[in-house]
């Protein structure tokens, strides 16, 4: 027995934005019959998680995880349901999250998909959001690395993407004055509106670094999604023993290509590294990077903490939902234009409904 799969796999490595020519789909076809010595489930993906990672696991170089190889399926975490299953523990019709790549059907170990638990109030799709990667990332990188503590200034910056809306959320539980910087005046108005930061500005006007300074004084605690021209802002307003979290650097990601659109300090050129750094040294401040990784260990307590934050609607979600497998390549360019709110993801399978 056998199914058509579609698959979409890296063709060339692009320079700058995912082009056309990036990635390549093809119908394959994909024998049903599991080993029955180990577990094994055949999957029908239902959604496909879409993160800015991505786009550094098309270059060639070295990074946490190996880069995906030309001809390879494009890598990508997702939702699904068992179809079939020769698992003692995983059965029919549970839905699982794994790294199912980009394919409509796939045929999963037992050990490399995780059944999911939905407690009331809570959606499939959380689970690649605040429950998921984006939710854990804004956890650890505020909780751990910065430690932050009530009262204090936190600004996040990419505030109104999946990980930067549960950093706002999260900084505001904790009862710190939190400052949202966001790319479009829609952004604005809902992490204003709905998530209620106090007070969220669109770094793309031409008043920005003047609003910047009046709303936010000094910083304890920058959480930086984007690195480049607003990391050197920032590093301008820290207080005394701040902390600047280094989660993501998306202004950076892509190389430089003539006549690529973004938003940069340094259009022509390489990124130059910190320039405002000297103040880290005057405010005895720290800079860290992390990965979300490495606290996988802790995953489950905090997964549970944040589930009843989210039952008690202390934290909200949004998803920015894609339809068709074959729109992923163009999606991922949507995370640098900035054309996202929330969450972005494909759904891949008609039977599923957000
Ligand atoms: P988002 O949902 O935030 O989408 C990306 C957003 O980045 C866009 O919507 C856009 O919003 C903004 N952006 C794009 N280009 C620029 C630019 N040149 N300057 C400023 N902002 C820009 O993505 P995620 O929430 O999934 O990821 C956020 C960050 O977290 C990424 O840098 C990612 O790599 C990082 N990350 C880190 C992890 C870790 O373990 N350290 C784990 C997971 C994610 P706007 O309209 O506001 O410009």
């Amino acid at each position: 027995m056998s199914i058509q799969t579609l698959e979409i796999r890296l063709s060339e490595r692009p320079t700058g934005h995912v082009n056309s020519k990036t990635f390549v789909s093809e119908s394959i076809s994909l024998s049903t019959t599991l080993s029955s010595s180990s577990g094994h489930v055949l999957v029908q993906v239902d959604w496909l998680s879409i993160d800015p990672a991505m786009r550094g696991w098309l270059d060639d170089k070295r990074s946490y995880l190996k880069p995906v190889q030309i001809g390879e399926k494009m890598r990508a975490q997702g939702l699904g349901t068992v179809i079939k299953s020769s698992s003692k523990t995983i059965k029919v019709g549970d839905i699982v999250r794994g790294t199912f790549g980009w394919c409509t059907y796939a045929i999963m170990a037992e050990k490399d998909v995780e059944p999911l638990s939905l407690f009331p109030g809570v959606h499939e799709l959380d689970f690649l959001g605040i429950l998921g990667l984006p939710g854990l990332t804004a956890y650890f990188g505020l909780f751990d690395i910065a430690q932050i503590k009530q009262g204090e200034t936190l600004v996040v910056s990419g505030a109104a993407g999946a990980v930067g809306s549960v950093a706002c959320q999260l900084g505001k539980l904790k009862g710190a004055k939190v400052i949202a910087l966001a790319g479009s005046d829609d952004k604005v108005e809902w992490l204003e509106s709905d998530l209620g930061v106090h007070k969220a500005l669109n770094y793309k006007s031409p008043t920005f670094i003047k609003d910047f300074k009046a709303a936010v004084g000094y910083l304890d605690v920058y959480f930086d999604n984007v690195g480049g021209r607003i990391l050197d802002l920032c590093l301008t307003r820290l207080k005394k023993n701040a902390r600047v979290v280094l989660c993501g650097a998306i202004s950076d990601y892509i190389s430089i290509t003539p006549g690529a659109k973004r938003f940069t300090m340094y259009p022509d050129q390489k990124p130059q590294g910190l320039q405002a750094y000297l103040n880290l040294i005057s405010q005895t401040a720290k800079i860290q990077g992390f990965l979300v990784f490495d606290y996988a260990s802790k995953f489950d307590g905090v997964i549970r903490e944040m589930n009843q934050w989210i039952s008690e609607n202390k934290l909200k979600r949004r998803f920015h939902i894609v339809e068709g497998l074959e729109k992923c390549p163009e999606s991922m360019n949507m995370l640098f234009t900035g054309a996202n709110i929330g969450k972005l993801v494909v759904k891949v399978s008609a039977k599923v409904s957000p």
